[in-house]
């Protein structure tokens, strides 16, 4: 029986270990919260996940909250008017092709790892470092770090080139609440563009008290959403939510008349670069370590594809162990492991980092012209499920104007 450690019990080494369980390798679990502690802790995310990574789990009968999780029909989109900003100058909506969700980490963690044990997993409570990580790497004919930002993932070497920011984008926060006003026809993450100030998304999920919403905020720093960083308490960081929805988005602000937050632990307010990390680790020994998930390519959260990423890493890593056989899980194998990830992962971080910046040419017409076109707006709304479909157009002019006139021909012919 081939044994394997995976340090990290969160959205991507999770379903590695369940994997591997259910094909006889003897999978040890290394991680430093119990599921009390994180029940009873902060939110971490929003983790709203799409259809392709929510299939992972399907697959590995670790979706627990399919039926009560409430679910995200659809993709809005809205750029206010900086002339009147009560009004907006784009605005349109699209349903998807399956619904999303976002099950609390705070619900969905601990259940998991309890589950992990009764399948027959080993979990190990210990916060690992470097001398842990000889220690594991030393017993296990594979070790891998999904140890999402603690502080012992900087022990990869960050990927300079394929990191283009060393700074924090954006201020971000999360407000869950209980209370929002649903949107009219179908539930959906509704996206607020604000140039120069940053963004606001919402949209349903389920936590620990039962069906929410999640408000996250980006701020671009030192702006006027950059409000979170010294609030005074739970009830202080909800005020200052819900004031600058009613100053900056008042159709968003309208919503919120009667919302509460949901605990006294939904919310969260922090800041992180986008990273990309050089994926094995060779400790002092000269034994090496494999990364997966946050440890190794950690993105804003502006598209929202952070536990989407894990789910898709997870299921490209176990594939690439399961294919391994007997063989050695040697640097090259882990080289290759990661690249074919990075094959799909890497246009999620052109994207997501893309996010960031001023948009370019071809992003403006293909969101712009969203709004007078129902199956542009259905195509860039199903992008969040599988973002290299954006590419070519996301990034070049002349493609993005054929599949803009493409999706027009197909709307007409159609009608
Ligand atoms: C504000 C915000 C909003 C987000 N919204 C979304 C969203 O809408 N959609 C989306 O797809 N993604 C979102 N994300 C990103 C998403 O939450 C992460 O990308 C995802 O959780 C990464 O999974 P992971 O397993 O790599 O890391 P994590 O889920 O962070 O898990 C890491 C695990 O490692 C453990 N650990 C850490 N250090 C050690 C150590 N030294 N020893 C042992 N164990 C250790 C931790 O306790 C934890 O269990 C958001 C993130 C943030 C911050």
């Amino acid at each position: 029986m081939r044994k394997v450690a995976i340090i990290g019990g969160g959205q991507a080494g999770m379903p590695v270990a369940f994997g591997l369980l259910d094909k006889g390798y003897d999978v040890a679990l290394y991680t430093n919260r119990t599921p009390d502690q994180i029940r009873q802790g902060r939110v971490m995310s929003s983790q709203c996940m799409f259809p392709h990574a929510l299939d992972v789990e399907r697959r590995l009968g670790i979706n627990y909250w399919d039926d009560e999780c409430p679910p995200v029909e659809g993709i809005g989109f809205a750029l206010p008017n900086p002339d009147k900003p009560d009004t907006k100058l784009l605005d349109w909506a699209s349903r998807i092709e399956r619904p999303a969700q976002a099950t609390d980490q705070r619900l969905k963690m601990p259940v998991w790892l309890e589950e992990f044990e009764k399948r027959g997993g080993r979990l190990i409570m210990e916060d690992v470092g470097v001398a842990e990580l000889e220690r594991i790497a030393e017993e296990y004919e594979l070790t891998i770090l999904a140890a999402g930002k603690g502080e012992v993932v900087r022990l990869f070497e960050r990927d300079a080139e394929r990191s283009p920011f060393d700074k924090p984008q954006r201020a971000l926060a999360l407000t869950y609440v209980h209370g929002l006003e649903p949107m009219p026809e179908f539930s959906r993450v509704s996206f607020n563009f604000i140039p120069g100030v940053g963004e606001y998304f919402v949209f349903p999920s389920l936590t620990l008290s039962g069906p929410c919403d999640i408000m996250v905020f980006e701020g671009i720093p030192g702006g006027p959403l950059d409000r979170f960083r010294n609030t005074t308490s739970p009830q202080d960081h909800l005020e200052r939510s819900v004031s600058f929805l009613q100053e900056f988005l008042p159709w968003e602000g309208d919503r919120c008349r009667n919302v509460e937050l949901t605990d006294d632990q939904g919310y969260l307010a922090g800041s992180f670069p986008p990273t990309v990390r050089k994926p094995v680790l060779t400790l002092p020994s000269g034994r090496i370590v494999l990364g997966m998930g946050d440890a190794v390519v950690v993105n804003d959260p502006i598209t929202g594809q952070g536990s989407n990423n894990a789910a898709r890493a997870a299921q490209v890593y176990l594939d690439s162990i399961l294919a391994r056989g007997e063989q050695a899980f040697d640097r090259q194998w882990m080289q290759h492991t990661f690249d074919t990830y990075w094959d799909y992962a890497g246009k999620v971080v052109a994207w997501t980092n893309s996010m960031l910046l001023p948009p370019t040419e071809s992003a403006l017409a293909l969101l712009g012209n969203a709004a007078g076109s129902p199956r542009l707006a259905n195509f860039l709304a199903n992008a969040f499920n599988n973002p290299t479909t954006l590419f070519p157009a996301w990034t070049d002019l002349p493609s993005a104007q054929g599949l803009i006139a493409k999706l027009a021909e197909e709307q007409t012919t159609a009608a």
